[in-house]
């Protein structure tokens, strides 16, 4: 498996078109991909359609942490659920997915950070989670380092799997049952008759569907929009590097206010600064900063400002909003987003590695990449129907937590549009929350 992805890989699902299904997928990363799954199991035809690579974007460039620490409580049933299907998920796809439960830890540099995970332990017990509050001896025990951690936050439980292995490996499973994946195959506009939804318009032709599924990551707004769907989301870049094989000194995932790191089933550590993101201004920026500025607010530290996107990213300034079906749209334009990483931030992370694990030293980099990582301005996502259109459903928003949860989400988006009980109260993930005069609520900023 060759990563990062990118947009030269050769394509692997390839195929002719079908002209009509009872579901279309739009997107192949961990969301459409397991909807994809999950509908297949019911015996719904479903066709995924992926404008680039599978899983080329965040769901291959994630940190590969699955987790139930920390989230907001109304994920956590949902989180349960998908540590559950991650369970049995490499068996049912017939291939190792690298997921194991080595926990994961979250440090404290500071006082307040032990208070803010001592806040959310009342949700750890709420769901009967094997959380617990650890000391600094504790931390110091389970992880020799030399950086003086307070104490921190443990969940045994949750998890670790291999990003850019596992989706595209259960995409390999989904289509060896027969489910049709197109790469290379956008999806320009959605098919409109009589005021529902009629199936999709691709740049490879048309499919009839009276159903339809949007999980196009950060392209998710700039299609529904262009649709007369409104759908407040940003993206903002992280940076991640994969360190060579190292001395095993963890063996789950940990993070504290400067660094992340997480063991690799190769040896090495994928690592990653633990508050630092880089944000692109265009015009959704301004279209939606009222929405976000909750969020914007209490992340000002861990934010830089750019003026300006690259060229045809979702939110660039160049990046036409509307367009006809009949040429070439923004989603063919980037078929990989692949961000260039921050490299004065890798050199950052290998000092601070170097420093909380002197024996370690400063480790080599095998390779680096960055991630456009869509979100919501309450940093929960949206999983509904779209009231305004009959026949779509929307899966998208996983604002930085979605790999984990991607399991459990595609459970619940496949049983929402086979009209069936989702079996989770999904009232905090309603479109409407954004135009219904709700007060915006911030998950959890653990
Ligand atoms: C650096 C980084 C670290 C992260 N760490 C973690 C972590 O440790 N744990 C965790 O749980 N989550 C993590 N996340 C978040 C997680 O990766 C995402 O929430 C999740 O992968 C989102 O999945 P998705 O399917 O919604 O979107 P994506 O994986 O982005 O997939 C969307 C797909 O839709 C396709 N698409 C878009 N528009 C169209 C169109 N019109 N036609 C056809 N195809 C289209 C795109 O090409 C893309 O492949 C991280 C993310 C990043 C970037």
């Amino acid at each position: 498996m060759t990563f990062p992805i990118r947009a030269d890989n050769p394509a692997t699902f390839t195929g002719p078109l079908p002209e009509a299904a009872d579901v279309v997928v739009i997107g192949g990363g961990v969301i459409g991909v397991m909807t994809a799954w999950f509908l297949a199991r019911r015996g719904v035809k479903v066709v995924l359609c992926e404008k680039g690579r599978i899983a080329g974007e965040q769901s291959s460039r994630n940190w590969g942490w699955v987790r139930q620490q920390g989230r907001d409580p109304a994920e956590l049933p949902i989180m349960i659920e998908a540590m559950a299907i991650w369970k049995g998920l490499s068996a049912e796809a017939g291939a190792d997915l690298g997921f194991r439960q080595t926990g994961v830890l979250y440090l404290a540099n500071k006082p307040a950070d032990l208070a803010r995970y001592e806040g959310w332990m009342v949700h750890a017990r709420a769901h009967g989670l094997d959380t617990r509050m650890v000391t600094a001896s504790e931390v110091a025990a389970m992880l020799p380092n030399a950086a003086g951690w307070l104490g921190g936050i443990w969940t045994a439980s949750d998890a670790r799997a291999e990003p850019w292995i596992a989706v595209p490996r259960i995409a390999t499973a989904l289509a060896a049952r027969g489910v049709a994946i197109r790469e290379d195959c956008a999806v320009r506009a959605l098919d409109i008759a009589g005021g529902r939804i009629a199936g999709v318009l691709t740049e490879r032709g048309r499919i009839r569907a009276d159903r339809v599924v949007l999980a196009g990551g950060a392209w998710s707004a700039l299609l529904a929009r262009a649709q007369g769907i409104g759908l407040p989301q940003l993206s903002v870049r992280a940076t991640v590097a994969a360190t060579e094989p190292l001395p095993e000194v963890w063996t789950g995932a940990a993070a504290d206010s400067h660094f992340a790191i997480r063991r690799r089933a190769d040896g090495g550590y994928t690592l990653a600064p633990g508050h630092f993101h880089e944000f692109f201004i265009g015009p959704d920026a301004f279209r939606n900063l009222w929405a976000f500025r909750a969020q914007i607010l209490s992340d000002l530290s861990g934010t830089r400002f750019l003026p300006a996107a690259p060229k045809h990213y979702p939110d660039a300034w160049g990046t036409p909003r509307r367009w006809s079906p009949d040429g070439e749209s923004p989603f063919e334009r980037v078929r990989v987003l692949d961000p260039a990483p921050n490299r004065a931030e890798i050199e950052r992370l290998r000092t601070r590695f170097a420093a909380a694990f002197p024996a370690l030293g400063k480790p080599a980099i095998r390779t680096a990449w960055a991630g456009m990582i869509d979100t919501m301005p309450d940093v929960v996502p949206v999983i509904d129907h779209a009231a305004a259109l009959p026949g779509l459903t929307i899966a998208t928003g996983m604002s930085g937590h979605g790999f984990g949860i991607g399991p459990g989400v595609g459970r619940v988006v496949a049983d929402l549009v086979a009209g069936l009980a989702p079996g989770h109260d999904l009232a905090r993930f309603r479109l409407a929350r954004f135009s219904d005069g709700s007060r915006i609520e911030l998950g959890p900023a653990l």
